[in-house]
């Protein structure tokens, strides 16, 4: 199977998020399948070229693209996917992508993902490649699928080609004014209320997607429910549930070899769930590196994470009074809104006895948070899949989480299954989006913790024993292609 994947991000060369982790990763698992896999992203000028080895691509030369009216100059630049033979093809227009970040406010912004989606088409037509399915991801792509149904129907090279939209968070859906249909040169009768491109009077590329895509995906199974409600589909509910039957989850893997407690050069001693003492050893030396004082028996609770609203940090700010009553530490790495950072800081400050946080990105104590924790917290409002949890349950750190996304998919409630007879729970969490359901959890957490070593080694080897590979998540898309191969070319 030939497989195209376009994206504005792809790790290592260009990441702000998930997105650029599952596309750095997907492809070579595929291509492991038997697919013919070829990568498309923007060429920013963040990307080192030498470091990457990327090369000009002769035989494609000069394309001239026209958005907003203008003919803009494009080349392709092309490397391979570290690790593996895929290529990747950089869209290369300065003018859209030199401006030192992924993603801007300019006036413009719309221009440079209509550039792009063109673009990938485009480099298609020269390289006469047709892709069996054609994977976009997010907004930035999410034009792709009714430009190659209508401003590129006339090329029939795309004929058997089908579309799939994965939505990585919807949260962000590319609305622009409706000046952007005639920039895009998108049919102008497809503009109007209520119509295919249209969402409170703006032009929505996600819109688009969704009703044009053959199949449209989402990181976990319980995010492709949640947004069908309207409390967590930011408006795109209703268009979703029109496309219900054709939308799935797919849990994103996790990197094995970054995230291995067995491996990690991060970490000062390694350990495996069956050579736990070393997690101990990480826990004094990250203990040490802080203002609070190694205990042994003490719990140290994690967090890592973004500091935006999404993440829950107003259910901790909640009750944070309670929270810090009770015989725990506390470890924070993290960035985002003031009201957070805040609020860390200012618990850092007053108790550095019980409270450490390191406000800012940090790779590295990431890695040594995850090893030397006990628990992990993560109380998200929504989580379309969560790399953390998964970590934590490689690491042996019991995540505490609220039931939502990906989350809910990931970690079991200790007490959920067990009061059902069974013994598969590897963490905690909690349903109500509450301070108080928040510290509950919590306070079942450190209860067995403190009262019960047995079942506490017995959640942490369940958590350690999990799969979370790429392997089997890049079978369910490889599933996902065929029955959007199969809903383009119809029976037969
Ligand atoms: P999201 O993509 O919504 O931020 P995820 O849990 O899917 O959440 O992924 C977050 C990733 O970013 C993880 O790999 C996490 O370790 C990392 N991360 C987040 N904040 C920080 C930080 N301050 N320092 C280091 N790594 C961080």
């Amino acid at each position: 199977m030939k497989v195209a994947i376009a994206s504005s991000e792809v790790a290592p060369f260009a990441k702000t998020g998930g997105l650029a982790d599952v596309v750095g990763a997907l492809p070579k698992f595929l291509k492991e399948l038997g697919c013919d896999v070829k990568v498309f992203v923007p060429r920013y000028n963040s990307i080192d070229d030498t470091r990457y080895d990327l090369h000009y691509e002769h035989t494609i030369g000069e394309m001239l693209i026209r958005v907003a009216g203008i003919p803009r100059p494009v080349h392709v630049l092309r490397t391979d996917l570290p690790g593996s033979s895929v290529q990747v093809y950089f869209v290369d227009c300065p003018q859209y992508f030199h401006r030192g970040r992924l993603y801007t406010a300019d006036p413009d912004e719309d221009e440079r993902f209509i550039l792009f989606s063109k673009a990938v088409i485009e480099t298609l037509q020269r390289l006469q490649w047709a892709p069996d399915v054609l994977h976009c991801n997010d907004w930035q792509t999410a034009l792709i699928p009714i430009f190659l149904k209508d401003n590129y129907n006339w090329d029939k090279l795309f004929h058997r080609t089908a579309t799939v939209l994965s939505i990585h968070n919807i949260a962000y859906q590319g609305s622009f004014p409706p000046s952007t249909v005639a920039k895009a040169e998108l049919r102008p009768e497809l503009f109007y209320s209520g119509g295919p491109l249209e969402m409170h009077g703006f032009v929505n590329f996600l819109k688009a997607g969704i009703l044009h895509a053959e199949m449209i995906s989402t990181v976990s199974e319980t995010y492709s429910y949640e947004i069908l409600s309207p409390l967590l589909g930011e408006g795109l509910d209703g268009v979703l549930r029109l496309r219900q039957h054709d939308l799935q989850g797919i849990l994103n893997g996790i990197d094995t070899e970054e995230w291995n407690p067995a491996t990690d050069h991060h970490l000062p001693i390694h350990y495996s769930s069956k050579t736990m003492k070393g997690k101990m050893q990480n826990k004094k030396f990250l203990l040490d590196n802080t203002t609070i004082q190694f205990k042994e028996d003490i719990p140290v609770i994690g967090i890592v994470s973004r500091f935006a609203g999404q993440k829950g940090f107003d259910l901790f700010a909640d009750v944070a009074i309670e929270l810090m009553q009770m015989n725990a530490q506390w470890v924070i790495l993290g960035s985002g809104e003031e009201r957070f950072e805040g609020l860390f800081r200012s618990l850092g400050s007053a108790m550095a006895h019980k409270v450490w946080a390191y406000i800012g990105f940090n790779n590295e104590l990431a890695h040594l948070i995850e090893a030397g924790a006990d628990m992990f917290l993560m109380p998200s409002h929504y989580e379309p899949c969560g790399l953390n949890q998964m970590y934590s349950l490689r690491y042996g750190t019991v995540p505490i989480v609220r039931k939502t996304g990906g989350l809910a998919d990931t970690v079991l409630d200790w007490h959920e299954y067990s009061y059902r007879g069974l013994d598969i729970g590897n963490g905690f969490s909690f349903n109500d989006a509450t301070g108080y359901a928040l510290q509950a959890s919590v306070g079942r957490a450190l209860d067995v913790f403190f009262n019960d070593k047995a079942t506490w080694k017995k959640i942490q080897r369940n958590g350690m024993n999990s799969d979370f590979s790429w392997k089997s998540s890049a079978a369910k898309y490889l599933l996902l292609y065929e029955r959007a191969i199969m809903k383009r070319r119809g029976p037969g």
